[in-house]
């Protein structure tokens, strides 16, 4: 039996590929390449390219493989052009989904980890974040991926699937085995970028928004290493393939760093000076997302083990100077 894995050439798909093979696991990965990587599929993993909305694919694959579960990571996922391509968020993410849990259901495959994230709360009341928060995201990417969690709800009561919907916060690092890490392009997220700095790819970080209503003005998150969320993903499996009830969890360290602690932390670790442009702010940003991680400790007995954002931003560093 197999777990397939969807968008397992991408960031958080390939470190959680090199765990379940880890532990033994056949791994089916099926990617279209579009913003994933040949680079980071895993040597042992069967790979399929293909887009998940192609049903004939998708329907080939399942019955090709005997699969078990799915981990599903196959979703676009900037805030940022989803307010500027709001319909392409829907055709992929929400319609993506609804191919899946339809070729599931046509397989009779009963169990689905989904990665979900922060931005189904929008801009919280309060943090820690607890997971029977509002959710009422600000932009279009949080709001595919809320309506993705309710098509799975809808799929538990009608034909018996069970889910978990991982709600993660700021995914960050890289693998210490320095093979794999955050690869984007283009890239958008604060770590990375800030590292192009020290590494000469770029002049300069640049700040969106200095007048937040946090402590230095700059957003706070909650930045979480990826082999920690790797971990998440197949704990979460195992719980629902052991027959325990679907839920929503979030992933998070539990503790918000601002912009500007970041790039101060990346300073310490590269011993470079790190030059800062302070801009606007970017459409569609809540001011801080900090997660309650209670319910994944209790539910999953998941802890993560990278709770030094110094070491968290020294696994990426160490990748981007092995490439
Ligand atoms: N950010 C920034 N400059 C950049 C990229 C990101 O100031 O060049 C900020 C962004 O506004 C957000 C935080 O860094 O407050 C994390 O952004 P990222 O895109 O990494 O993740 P997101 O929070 O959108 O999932």
């Amino acid at each position: 039996m197999s777990i397939l894995v969807l968008g397992g050439a991408g960031y958080i798909g390939s470190h959680t590929v090199y765990e379940l093979i880890d532990q033994n696991h056949d791994v089916v990965i099926v990617d279209n390449l579009q913003t994933g990587f040949e680079s980071l599929i895993h040597p042992k993993a069967k790979f399929y390219k293909g887009d998940l909305r192609d049903s004939v694919f998708l329907n080939g694959v399942f019955e090709k493989e005997n699969i078990e579960g799915v981990i599903h990571f196959a979703a676009n996922s900037l805030v940022g052009v989803s307010m500027k391509e709001p319909l392409d968020y829907y055709h992929n993410n929400v319609y993506g989904m609804m191919v899946l849990l339809e070729t599931m259901k046509n397989h009779n495959v009963k169990y689905i980890v989904f990665s979900s994230t922060a931005a189904t709360y929008g801009e919280p009341k309060e943090v820690p974040i607890l997971e029977d928060f509002d959710t009422i995201p600000t932009n279009p990417y949080g709001e595919t991926k809320l309506a993705m969690e309710k098509m799975m709800k809808w799929c538990e009561e009608a034909y018996d699937m069970h889910y978990i919907a991982l709600r993660y916060f700021n995914a960050c690092g890289a693998h210490p085995n320095g093979l794999i890490g955050e690869l984007h392009n283009p890239e958008t997220h604060l770590i990375p970028l800030v590292l192009q700095v020290p590494l000469k790819q770029r002049d300069a970080i640049s700040v969106f928004g200095t007048d937040y209503p946090t402590k230095d003005g700059t957003c706070i998150r909650d930045y979480i290493h990826v082999c920690d969320l790797a971990d998440a993903h197949i704990k979460a499996i195992h719980h629902l393939m052991d027959g325990h009830a679907s839920n929503i969890i979030n992933l998070g360290n539990g503790e918000g760093y601002s912009v500007l602690e970041i790039i101060k932390a990346a300073e310490e670790v590269t011993q470079q000076p790190i030059k800062t442009i302070y801009c606007d702010r970017r459409a569609g940003d809540p001011a801080k997302l900090v997660a309650c991680n209670k319910k994944a400790q209790e539910i999953l007995g998941w802890n993560p083990k990278y709770t030094n954002i110094h070491e968290i931003i020294q696994t990426a560093w160490n990748f981007y100077n092995n490439k």
